[in-house]
């Protein structure tokens, strides 16, 4: 399983991260559409793409407007779009609204609950979600699994305890981590994690690897916070970043 980390940034771009976004390239799985949708087509394997979305904040679905130039020129041919019903009214009522995008690619919407049970087999991989009741609004989490590897992805939570199962003993998680252990008291006021608590979840849970994402965007470097104690609690720990790729 290919994974590349199109945009590890939190709420907006800055000089090193854009916006949420998450490619499978040979799966054509793509996991939500922040800023750094640009990146996809170039990237994509395949000319069709299963794109879920975690939620509908702008940070993450400003980008499905960028994909409107790709489909009219048949770069990319499909687009299956899922999220829950939420997320998707949203984007139909706010997005792709009169004044601001009035032209909606011809996505194919599909609801998460529409499924029976909350999972999809695309090809090989198969993708499962679980709610993320802690974010304003609610949140998303997903899991892939493929060939005997297990990926998950987990973006705008507080560290609440409702997902470990979930995510337990992934090969990698890649995990938001908005803010630092100084700025910790903003967490869950904001519905979002801090560090040393992910990196508490990672040992918990026994994944194999940690990548850090949706990063306070004041923070403008790639190695933001020094990792170096908070890795007496998880060793395997990293700061995601834009344009990285990882093999599973
Ligand atoms: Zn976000
Ligand atoms: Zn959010």
């Amino acid at each position: 399983m290919q994974i590349h980390a199109l945009g590890t940034g939190g709420y907006h771009p800055n000089e090193v991260r854009h916006t949420a976004s998450f490619l499978l390239p040979e799966a054509g799985i793509l996991f939500d559409a922040g800023t750094a949708t640009f990146r996809v087509t170039e990237r994509l394997l395949r000319k069709d793409l299963h794109l879920f979305l975690t939620h509908p904040h702008w940070d993450h679905i400003i980008g499905l407007t960028y994909l409107y130039v790709p489909m009219l020129l048949e770069q990319i041919q499909s687009i299956k779009l899922y999220g829950n019903r939420y997320t998707l009214e949203a984007v139909k009522k706010h997005l792709f609204a009169e004044p601001t995008f009035s032209h909606m690619p011809a996505f194919e919407l599909i609801e998460l609950e529409s499924f029976e049970q909350p999972e999809v087999q695309i090809d090989s991989y198969l993708v499962r979600w679980q709610p993320l009741p802690s974010h304003p609004g609610g949140s998303t989490a997903y899991v892939v699994e493929e060939n005997g590897q297990k990926f998950a992805y987990v973006t705008d939570t507080y560290v609440d305890g409702s997902y470990e199962d979930f995510i337990r003993d992934a090969d990698l998680l890649i995990h938001e981590c908005y803010f630092s252990d100084e700025t910790s008291e903003w967490a869950e006021k904001t519905g979002h994690s801090y560090l040393t608590q992910v990196a508490e979840l990672a040992s918990r849970t026994d994944v194999k690897k940690l990548l850090l994402t949706h990063i306070d965007p004041r923070e403008n470097t790639e190695e933001p916070w020094d990792l170096t104690e908070v890795k007496t609690v998880f060793s395997e720990i990293e700061f995601a970043k834009d344009l990285q790729s990882f093999q599973l």
